[in-house]
C-alpha cells in the first residue's frame, strides 16, 4: 500500500479531490475529521484539554466548545502551543494507526491522509510515497468560501492569511492538482493523478 499525503488551502479543494479519488479506489484518512473524535469526550486530547483551557470551553452536553476552545487559545502563543502540543500527537498517533490498520487489510493499493496543514515531518512520521498539494488562486478559494459556503469575506480572507503561503505548501509538492477550473476540470485532473498514483503503487 502506498500512502500519500494530500494538502491544500482552505477552500482550495482537498475535499473534493479527495471524494474524487474514493471513487477511483483510494481509502481516505482524513486529519480533520480525526481532531474533532480526539477531543471528543472519551477521545484521548478531551480530559487534557479541559485541564489545560477550564471548564468554560465546554458546552452544556460536556463536549468540548471548539469556537470557545479557539477562543480561548487565540491571541496567547503559550496557548496555542499548548493546545497543539495536547491535539497534535493525538491525531497523529490516530493517523497512524488508521494506516497500518488499512495496510493490514492487503486489499488497499492507494491510501491518501488529508492533512491541512502537512509539514515536512508528516513525510517522515506517516512515511508518505508523496505529497499531493491541491492549489488555486487565493481569489478563487475566498469567491468559493463566500458563495458556496457562506463564509463572510473577511473571515476566508483572515484564515487564507493566516496558513502557509502557496508558495510554502508548492514547495512541499510532488504533484500539484490545479483547481482553478470547473468541476468537470477537476473531475479530470484526479483521473490524471490516480493513473500517476497507480504508477507509483508499482514502484515496488
Ligand atoms: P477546507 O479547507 O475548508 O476543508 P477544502 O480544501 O476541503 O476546504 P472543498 O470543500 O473541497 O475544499 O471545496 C471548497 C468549496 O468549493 C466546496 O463548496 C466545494 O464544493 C467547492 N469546489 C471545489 N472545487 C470546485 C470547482 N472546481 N468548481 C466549483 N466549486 C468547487
Amino acid at each position: 500500500m502506498r500512502v500519500v499525503g494530500l494538502t491544500g488551502g482552505i477552500g482550495s479543494g482537498k475535499s473534493a479531490v479527495s471524494a474524487l479519488l474514493a471513487a477511483h479506489g483510494a481509502a481516505v484518512v482524513d486529519a480533520d475529521e480525526i481532531a474533532r473524535e480526539v477531543v471528543a469526550p472519551g477521545g484521548p486530547a478531551y480530559e487534557p484539554l479541559v485541564a489545560r483551557f477550564g471548564p468554560g470551553i465546554l458546552a452544556e452536553d460536556g463536549t468540548i466548545d471548539r469556537p470557545a476552545l479557539a477562543a480561548a487559545a487565540f491571541g496567547d502563543p503559550a496557548a496555542v502551543a499548548d493546545l497543539n502540543a495536547i491535539t497534535h500527537p493525538a491525531i497523529g498517533l490516530v493517523m497512524a494507526e488508521r494506516l497500518v490498520a488499512l495496510a493490514a487489510r492487503g486489499d488497499v493499493a492507494v491510501a491518501v491522509a488529508v492533512i491541512p496543514l502537512l509539514a515536512r515531518r508528516h513525510v517522515e512520521g506517516l512515511g508518505l510515497a508523496a505529497v499531493v498539494v491541491v492549489d488555486c488562486p487565493t481569489e478563487v478559494a475566498v469567491e468559493r468560501l463566500v458563495r458556496l459556503r457562506g463564509m463572510p469575506e473577511a473571515d476566508a480572507r483572515a484564515r487564507l492569511a493566516a496558513q502557509a503561503s502557496r508558495q510554502e505548501r508548492l514547495a512541499l509538492a510532488d504533484y500539484v492538482v490545479d483547481n482553478s477550473g470547473s468541476p468537470e476540470e477537476l473531475a479530470a485532473r484526479v483521473d490524471a493523478l490516480w493513473a500517476w498514483l497507480r504508477g507509483l503503487e508499482g514502484d515496488g
